[in-house]
C-alpha cells in the first residue's frame, strides 16, 4: 500500500534583509512569497546576532580575545525587524511566520545575547559557532584551513561547539554543527566524518542532555544518516530543518533529500506540520 509522502517541514533558519550579510539581495516579503510557492508550512526569520565588541556579562571580556571576526558585522535593528515580522504576518495569513535569531558564539556573549532577547519576543533561537580564537582574536573558523591541518581545524571547531553547548542555555536549536566543513579543502580528500566520531558525539551528547534540537542545515553538505544515528544514540530526539537561506530561492532548498536522510535515521513528522521531526 502506498502512503502519501510527508509534507515539507518548517524552514527554521532563514535570513532576511535584517541580517547584515544579505547585502540587499533578499527581503522578508520575497521569502514569504517563496515559502508559499514551495509549500513550507512555516518559516522562521533567524537573523544574525553577532557582536563586534563585548558588553556587560560577556565571558569573552575576560579572555583577552578580540571580538569581531568579520568587518561586515552590524547590530540587529530589533524594532525594524519585529515591525517587518508583523507586516508579513498580516500580508501572508496562511503562512506561519516565526521570529528568531541566530546567536553567534552565545557562550562568549551571554550578556549581549540576553539583552537582545529581552528586547522582543523571539520564537526560535538558534545557537551557532562561526569563529574560533587565533592569535588573540576571533577569526572565521574556515580561514584556519589556510594555516592548520584540516583535521586539526575540525577538531578545534567541534571542541568549541561542545563548549558552546555546555556554556550557553540561551538557544534551543544548534545550527550547522560542523560549519567549516562547507570549506573542507578538496586537496584533503573526502570529508572524514567517521574519523571525527568521538568529537561529534561529544557535541551531540551535550546537546541531547540539555533536551535541545539538532539542525539539519541544507546549505552545508548534507548530514549523513550515520551522524543522525549518533544523535539518537546520544539521546537526541528531535531535528529541525534549516535552509540557511540568504536569498529567496533557497527557502526549503534540498529539504526532500534532507527528509529522506532523517527518515532513514528513524525521524519523522512531529505533532503537527509546524513541529520538529522526532523519533
Ligand atoms: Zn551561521
Ligand atoms: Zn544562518
Amino acid at each position: 500500500m502506498l502512503t502519501d509522502p510527508p509534507g515539507l517541514p518548517a524552514d527554521s533558519h532563514v535570513h532576511s534583509q535584517w541580517s547584515y550579510d544579505t547585502f540587499g539581495h533578499t527581503s522578508m516579503v520575497a521569502e514569504c512569497e517563496r515559502a508559499l510557492e514551495v509549500g513550507v508550512p512555516a518559516v522562521a526569520f533567524t537573523e544574525h546576532l553577532d557582536f563586534a565588541d563585548y558588553g556587560p556579562g560577556d565571558a569573552i571580556a575576560e579572555t583577552g580575545i578580540k571580538p569581531g571576526w568579520w568587518d561586515a558585522m552590524r547590530p540587529l535593528d530589533v524594532t525594524g525587524y519585529l515591525a517587518s515580522i508583523e507586516e508579513c504576518r498580516q500580508r501572508f495569513p496562511s503562512l506561519r511566520i516565526l521570529s528568531g535569531v541566530e546567536a553567534g558564539e552565545p557562550h562568549l556573549f551571554a550578556g549581549s545575547v540576553a539583552a537582545v532577547l529581552a528586547a522582543g519576543p523571539f520564537d526560535r533561537v538558534l545557537g551557532s559557532l562561526h569563529a574560533l580564537a587565533w592569535e588573540g582574536r576571533q577569526v572565521n573558523s574556515s580561514s584556519l584551513f589556510r594555516i592548520l591541518e584540516p583535521m586539526d581545524v575540525m577538531r578545534r571547531y567541534l571542541a568549541e561547539v561542545t563548549a558552546l553547548v555546555e556554556g550557553s542555555g540561551a538557544f534551543e536549536i544548534l545550527a550547522h554543527l560542523d560549519y567549516p566543513r562547507r570549506h573542507w579543502p578538496a586537496s584533503a580528500g573526502p570529508y572524514p566524518e567517521s574519523g571525527l566520531e568521538e568529537e561529534y558525539r561529544a557535541v551531540l551528547r551535550a546537546l541531547a542532555s540539555s533536551g535541545r534540537v539538532l539542525e539539519i542545515n541544507t546549505y552545508s553538505p548534507l548530514v549523513s544518516a550515520t551522524l543522525l544515528r549518533w544523535w539518537r544514540d546520544e539521546g537526541g530526539t528531535a531535528v529541525s530543518f534549516g535552509s540557511d537561506a540568504h536569498v529567496a530561492w533557497r527557502i526549503a532548498d534540498k529539504f526532500r533529500q534532507a527528509m529522506q536522510i532523517a527518515g532513514a535515521a528513524g525521524f519523522g513528522p512531529g505533532r503537527d506540520p509546524f513541529d520538529f521531526w522526532r523519533c
